[in-house]
Formats: structure tokens, sequence, C-alpha cells
């Protein structure tokens, strides 16, 4: 009927939000999107809060909820569909429902991988004889008319191994740029010292010069010097005056330079480091923590998606 998806809906009223902004402009609805609707109360007309509640202090996660705990407040907006309706379309779900307790286990690449044409998240499957999982676009199942690989289906091994192999490469050059950052920030480190001792060297110099002025002027009165060659030396001594006040400018100048040039060093990345060195292969967290998306174009291409872009924005692999 060319309803839109909540995604696309969402995506035509904020054309300018990223969220969404991936998505394909062919309209594809999945079961589980349907699956939410007909099982979301607040289509009857109430709000329905607390489904989820902190999980403490300091922490982003939230937790889900039982329904006995939510907070359900009758009446509050128009209703779309009546009471009845919502409690006959549970009725139909639960009776159809044959295994309420899905995989919901972890796996490394939750949540991740893709379809490269669509951009939507790959189906997970397990393989039937063998032991293994594979990815399917659900789109090109269901839509003859579509430029998502129908029929193929992609081995989780091989994205994991695919995946597994770049976040090594990627740590790998990560690794040389910190010890090159360590360098340069020794280096810098010597600089300023180097730095701090000219000024304060300049420092010397121009009390040197002033204690000069000042004997110079005792000559003068003590009549040991003539006026003019007071006046001679003097305009002397304060060009070189002068002269330091300036070398001692350009020395805070260079400091100030020095101060602001801060080694770049990511912490999490420094815990990404760590898990990676673990060597217990690709985990949920070192995938998560790394990668953003990964898009599976065919067989022989896979697009993995950084998080940390401005690390490897040098590291192009
Ligand atoms: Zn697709």
């Amino acid at each position: 009927d060319n309803i839109p998806t909540p995604g696309q809906y969402f995506k035509g009223k904020h054309p300018d939000k990223k969220k969404y902004s991936r998505m394909s402009e062919k309209i594809s609805w999945t079961a589980s999107m349907v699956y939410k609707i007909l099982t979301s109360y607040v289509y009857t007309g109430a709000t329905v809060g607390h489904k989820r509640k902190s999980g403490g202090v300091g922490s982003r996660k939230t937790i889900s909820q039982k329904k006995e705990d939510w907070i359900i407040v009758e009446g509050m907006h128009e209703a779309i569909v009546s009471k009845e309706e919502f409690e006959l379309a549970q009725a139909v779900i639960r009776g159809g429902e044959k295994n309420p307790k899905r995989n919901l286990r972890h796996y490394p690449l939750k949540g991740l991988v893709c379809c490269g044409n669509c951009k939507r998240a790959l189906t997970r499957r397990k393989l039937r004889n063998e032991g293994g999982y594979f990815y399917q676009c659900t789109y090109s199942m269901h839509d003859r008319d579509t430029e998502c690989p129908v029929g193929e289906r992609y081995s989780e091994a091989w994205i994991e191994d695919t995946a597994y192999k770049a976040i090594g490469q990627m740590l790998t050059l990560v690794e040389k740029k910190a010890v090159k950052e360590h360098e340069i920030s020794k280096r810098r480190k010597s600089a300023i010292s180097e730095c701090a001792d000219a000024i304060r060297d300049l420092q010397k110099q121009y009390e040197q010069l002033k204690a000069v002025k000042l004997r110079l002027y005792e000559k003068y009165t003590s009549g040991s010097i003539t006026k003019a060659e007071y006046l001679k030396r003097k305009a002397e001594t304060d060009a070189k005056m002068s002269e330091n006040e300036e070398a001692i400018q350009q020395g805070h100048q260079r400091m100030q330079e020095l101060d602001s040039e801060h080694p770049c060093s990511d912490e999490r990345l420094d815990a990404v480091l760590g898990e990676y060195q673990k060597g217990e292969g690709l985990t949920y967290e070192l995938a998560h923590a790394l990668i953003s998306a990964i898009y599976v174009h065919g067989h022989d291409s896979i697009e993995i998606v950084w998080k940390f872009k401005d690390i490897f924005a040098d590291a192009e692999i």
C-alpha cells in the first residue's frame, strides 16, 4: 500500500537528521516492524513509561523493565486502535508464538553486518547441516524486484575472519602511530627545556645591560667620560637592550606554540589495543569498540566503517 516504514517516515520528516539517513528509498516492511507496532500499547491512546530504567550512576545503559512495572496512563491521546482490537491482536500473536526465547546470545558482530545495497542489517541464520551461521539480506528474500543480492548467503566465519584481520592491520598502524607520537612528544619536551634555557640567558643579559647603562651614567656624572661619549654608548646599550627584549618576546611565543601542540592519545583506543593483544580472537567488545558498520557488497567485497575516524584517516587499508 506504499505505506512508509517508521524509519522512512522519520527520514521524510527530518531529512537533515543523521538517523536513518542511509536508509534505502524503497519501502520494505519486515515482520519484526509489524510485530513492534501490533504489540505497542501506546496506539490505544495510553502513554507507557518506565519501560526501561537507568543502569545506575555513570552508566549509559538502560535496563529493560518487567511489564508489571510499566507505568501506563490511559486516554492521553487519540487512539488509533481500540483496546478490544489491541487485545485481539495479542491473542493472535500468543497463539502463533513458536519460540519466544529467540537467539539472544551476544555474538561478536551483532548489529554490525549490513547489506551493501540497501544498507539494512543482514539477517543472521543458522546453517542447517553445518554448525555455522550465515548472513542474508531479508529484502532480497521477499522482494524479487530488488538490486539486493537475491538468494546470496554470506558465511559468518568469512565476515568475522575478514573483520578480525582488518582490525589487526588497523591496530598495527595505530601502534606505529603511538610510537611515532611518543618520539614527537619526547622531542617537544626537550625543545621546551631548550627554549626555557634560552629565555633565562636572555633575561640575564638584559639585567647586565641595565647595569652597564647605570655605570655609564655614573661615569658621565663623575666626569670620567664626555657627554658625547656617554650619549653614544648609551644609545648603543639601548639598541642592544631592545634587541634583547625582542628575542625574549620571540622565546615566549615559541614556548606558547610548543605548549599548544597536544600529543594525540586516546585512552579508549589503548584499552582496545589491550583487548586485541589478549589474543582471544574477535570478541563483541573488540568489534564494537572499533567498528560502526560492516557492509557486505559481495563474496569478495566487504566495507568496514570504523569508529575513530580521525585516527584512521591517514591509514587507509
Ligand atoms: Zn539489501
